[in-house]
């Protein structure tokens, strides 16, 4: 029997069947217990073999077989199975990723009961021309497709996926839904219970393991329709599926960063192709890659170009602040601004994608600033509560009283955080409350929800937010968006630096004038006359992504190359360094026509007191790509460099650090 077990390490292990045990009744996908290094472990049965490379008498045997049938429903296991080969990543360790905790642990299941009946409350809104044609060129689609649903902020993406659901439902079938980050977006959850009752059931990080096993089950017996969640939804068993929906596509959330990297979004598209269902991937902004393949004709391309009912879209103003008398990173006429909209009962949201009070604790005598001992970074200040914080190792210590080199004692602050522009935002406007919203004030438990409650009540009538505001939030009344700093994308060193700028300022902009009242969107910026920035603002997103993407086939980037990325860290450098020259002396010898590049530090060389290196690999196709992986990865885990570093494989990787 060859099985899995939730192991890093790429292969499987061979024993032997239990005594009396009849194989042919035994399916792939069943749960077994073997004995593994002195322990007994929960496994999950690959297939049956009648070799293995083991001789016969060093094979120990199954002390168990858990599950008559199999656990793992076959289109999971397929889908397991591809994303493996695809990602290069252990199989064990994919299946595990894919069931609920409680079943890795090995625990029985039984049929779960579910006494309430799906819902459909519908009083679907009058479509206009745009969405209705979206909507029935969906629906007249029964097997796979994937449709690029490109529709700007507010233009009513939500209300087709609501109407495309409803008619899923109509034929007794089940849906999908991916989103970014649940927490974030209560609202667009709430929307779908609005309509559907409770036949959605909402997979989020706040389930305790015995409902997520719950909801697990619910839709593997059809007795829910409807599975909202994040990433790893996309693993849930379905009895009968029949559409999938990834809201916000471009969000970066859909790619694990650690581990077993996987794109939701891609597994997603291929986990359409297997079931043969069509799949709805949205946004306001879609990825480069997307659009690519929309051009392609690989995608159908859905565009709904106005916004929704009468809402209109914002004037944007980019604010020169070049030479402009600024205090504390706000420029006279964002302020005038604030207060007319404050004044004439309306709310203001300010966007700064930095938390903290101030990003650079300095000497005002030596220019000593603080950083992170751990990581090449610097130290952020924070006031609430006073310390300095690494963002990246997250590092906590205590806030200096005086300088690490020359020993004086004035220390001053440069740059702004969220918690600094409430303060300044405080003093500014004395009778008006503000809501704060970044990874610090939504720590606890709900409290992201008490937040946007107050800005929806009109509690509230500033808010200051960091990029968790710009997910999909409905905030009518807000009627003035102000993007205090829109120049960190022109600095990165990351070739995916403009486009992320871009979705974040449109995706922000576009929380402005949702309904009737017409909004106004404020971009300050020491770059008023940046080519991209005028073609994203003045034009469209299409035109600025067509740049961009003329840009990429220039330059040989993705989507017109593939890229895989090793990557090595150890406590020296030059473990890391060897490790990698190590394969990619292998890869020489293979004679591939995959390029490599590396290893080289990576963009952040030390973090949490690591080096870290990377070895790029880059081809024309995809497939050279994976045949030439796929030779090389077995060769790299016979290395015995490789117990000395932590390393990666990255198979598209959407960021380069
Ligand atoms: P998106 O998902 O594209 O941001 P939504 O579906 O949230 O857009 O729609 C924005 C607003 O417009 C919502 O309040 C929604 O109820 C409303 N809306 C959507 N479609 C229509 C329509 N056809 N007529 C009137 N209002 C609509
Ligand atoms: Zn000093
Ligand atoms: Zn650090």
């Amino acid at each position: 029997m060859r099985i899995a077990i939730a192991t890093p390490l790429r292969r499987c292990f061979d024993y032997l069947p239990p005594i009396g045990c009849n194989l042919s009744q035994i399916q792939p996908g069943v749960r077994v217990k073997i004995p593994f290094n002195h322990r007994e472990e929960i496994g999950i049965l690959l297939e049956t073999v009648s070799q293995s490379e083991v001789p016969i008498e060093k094979l120990k045997t199954v002390i168990e077989i858990i599950d008559d049938n199999p656990l793992i429903p076959k289109e999971i296991f397929k889908l397991c199975q591809w994303a493996a080969d695809y990602y290069h990543h252990s199989i064990g360790d994919v299946l595990f990723t894919a069931i609920p905790g409680l079943l890795r642990k090995g625990k029985f299941w039984t049929k779960a009961i579910h006494s309430s009946t799906p819902v459909d409350n519908s009083v679907p809104i009058l479509l206009n021309t745009e969405q209705q044609h979206a909507l029935d060129t969906i629906n007249k689609t029964h097997q796979f497709r994937v449709f690029l649903l490109d529709g700007i902020t507010g233009s009513g993406k939500t209300e087709v996926y609501l109407q495309a659901i409803h008619e899923k439902l109509q034929q007794q079938k089940q849906v999908l839904v991916l989103v970014p980050e649940i927490g974030l977006t209560p609202q667009t959850i709430q929307r779908f219970r609005e309509r559907f009752s409770d036949g959605v059931i909402a997979l989020h990080s706040g389930l305790t393991e015995k409902q997520r096993l719950h909801a697990w089950m619910l839709a593997q017996s059809n007795e829910t329709k409807i599975i909202i969640g994040t990433r790893s939804a996309i693993f849930s068993p379905f009895a009968n599926l029949g559409l999938i929906i990834v809201d916000e596509e471009h969000d970066l959330s859909f790619k694990q960063q650690e581990g077993f990297r996987y794109h939701a979004r891609d597994l997603a598209v291929m986990r359409a192709h297997t079931n043969n269902i069509p799949i709805i991937l949205g946004s306001a902004t879609p990825a480069l890659e997307t659009l690519h393949n929309a051009q392609q004709q690989r995608y159908q391309h859905l565009i709904l170009s106005e916004r929704a009912g009468n809402a209109q879209l914002p004037e944007i103003q980019i604010l020169d602040i070049c030479k402009q008398p600024i205090e504390e990173g706000l420029s006279s006429p964002l302020l005038t601004e604030m207060k007319r909209h404050l004044e004439a009962g309306d709310q203001v949201m300010l966007f700064l994608n930095r938390r903290g009070f101030s990003p650079v604790l300095m000497c005002h005598a030596c220019g000593w600033a603080a950083t992170c001992k751990r990581c090449d970074a610097r130290m952020t200040l924070h006031q609430q509560p006073k310390r300095l914080h690494c963002h990246h190792c997250d590092t906590r210590t205590p806030v200096p009283m005086k300088c690490g080199a020359c020993g004086d004692k004035e220390l001053i602050t440069i740059g702004l955080g969220t918690e600094r522009l409430e303060t300044v935002l405080e003093k500014h406007f004395p009778q008006y409350a503000i809501a704060r919203i970044d990874r610090d004030s939504t720590q606890r438990k709900g409290s992201m929800e008490k937040l946007l409650n107050s800005i929806q009540s009109g509690e509230k009538q500033i808010l200051i937010g960091t990029q968790m505001l710009a997910k999909g939030h409905h905030f009518p009344n807000v009627t003035l968006v102000a993007i205090v700093d829109a120049d960190g994308g022109f600095f990165s060193s990351d070739f995916r630096a403009l486009e992320r700028m871009g979705q974040l300022l449109l995706q922000v902009s576009g929380r402005a004038g949702r309904v009737e009242k017409k909004g106004k969107v404020i971009i300050q910026t020491h770059h008023p006359d940046h080519p991209l920035l005028h073609q994203l603002l003045h034009e469209n997103y299409k035109t600025f992504a067509e740049t961009l993407l003329q840009e990429r086939e220039q330059a040989k980037l993705p989507p017109f190359t593939f890229f895989a990325l090793f990557r090595a860290e150890a406590l020296k450098a030059d473990k890391a360094i060897a490790f990698l020259e190590k394969i990619k002396s292998i890869a020489d010898s293979m004679g591939s026509s995959v390029n490599l590049l590396g290893p080289i530090p990576a963009i952040m060389p030390k973090r949490a007191g690591r080096s870290r290196m990377q070895l790029l690999m880059q081809s024309q196709q995809r497939p050279v790509l994976q045949s030439f992986l796929k030779l090389l990865l077995p060769e790299v885990e016979k290395l015995s460099l490789k117990q000395r570093v932590r390393w990666s494989l990255d198979v598209d990787p959407v960021e380069m650090f």
